[in-house]
């Protein structure tokens, strides 16, 4: 099916970019955090649609999706990602290069609504997994086991605060470097020593459970900041702040197995 009258031209480089998507490659940006982005986005994109046999644009660049047909039964999948046709009902293919996020039906954002995902991840597993499909074909089967390995993945890397977050500069194309050398950096491992210290030499489970607390109260305040700064597009902070929580899911970690010795 053709609509090439959908087709409105727009002056825009970056607009023309994205009317070419790479079928292979997973959508680039995916900044939809960005306020200025996402006025962009409508501005230019709104309404946009370009559509061939096997093209098809909406919405944004960003969610530009090769449209594919169901291996089965050749119609068209309706949805991003299909995990079954609507028509003959058979388990599709994981499609490369979807994000965790739509795989999860999660906004993309860093304070997600973890209840609604994983309500989404036992939703999916029930219809996924592969003791369902015992009685299929052998490629029915393999793409259970594949589309279920790909949701569990993706719900236990969104569950996470310091996991999403990793996975969303990751999208960005930034990796967080193990060394650190800049004057808040070191300041940071400073702090990061004292808290240490503090539970090496703590003796009783009264002082393990105020830095319990403490630990706790941090990783609140680097969520709101990373949260915060992913809102404002401002990259290198939220991975310097990952950085950190990082570190400090370290301490909470050796916080609950100091806790469990005092048991
Ligand atoms: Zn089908």
């Amino acid at each position: 099916m053709l609509h090439t009258n959908c087709f409105r031209v727009s002056s825009s480089i970056r607009a023309a970019r994205c009317l070419m998507p790479n079928r292979h490659t997973a959508p680039k940006a995916v900044t939809c955090f960005h306020k200025k982005d996402t006025e962009h986005r409508e501005t230019n994109f709104g309404g946009l649609i370009y559509s061939t046999n096997t093209v098809f644009l909406s919405r944004s660049c960003f969610t530009s999706q090769v449209k594919l047909n169901c291996w089965k039964c050749k119609k068209l999948l309706d949805r991003t990602p299909s995990f079954f046709c609507d028509s003959c009902k058979s388990i599709q293919p994981p499609e490369e290069g979807t994000s965790y996020f739509k795989i999860m039906d999660c906004d993309y954002t860093f304070t997600l609504d973890t209840p609604k995902l994983h309500t989404r991840y036992l939703q999916l597993q029930r219809t996924l997994h592969p003791d369902n499909f015992g009685q299929k074909s052998v490629k029915e089967q393999e793409y259970s086991e594949s589309q279920s390995a790909l949701v569990s993945k993706a719900y236990k890397t969104l569950l996470k605060p310091l996991s999403r977050g990793l996975y969303m500069l990751k999208l960005e194309g930034m990796h967080l470097k193990e060394s650190t050398d800049s004057v808040a950096e070191s300041q940071f491992l400073l702090e990061l020593m004292e808290v240490n210290e503090a539970l090496d030499e703590a003796q009783t489970p009264e002082e393990v459970n105020k830095i319990a607390q403490d630990t706790k109260g941090k990783l609140a305040d680097l969520t709101e900041q990373i949260d915060a700064a992913l809102h404002e597009g401002e990259l290198d902070t939220a991975k310097e702040l990952l950085t950190q929580m990082k570190y400090y899911a370290n301490i909470e970690e050796k916080v609950k197995a100091k806790l469990s010795d005092f048991m």
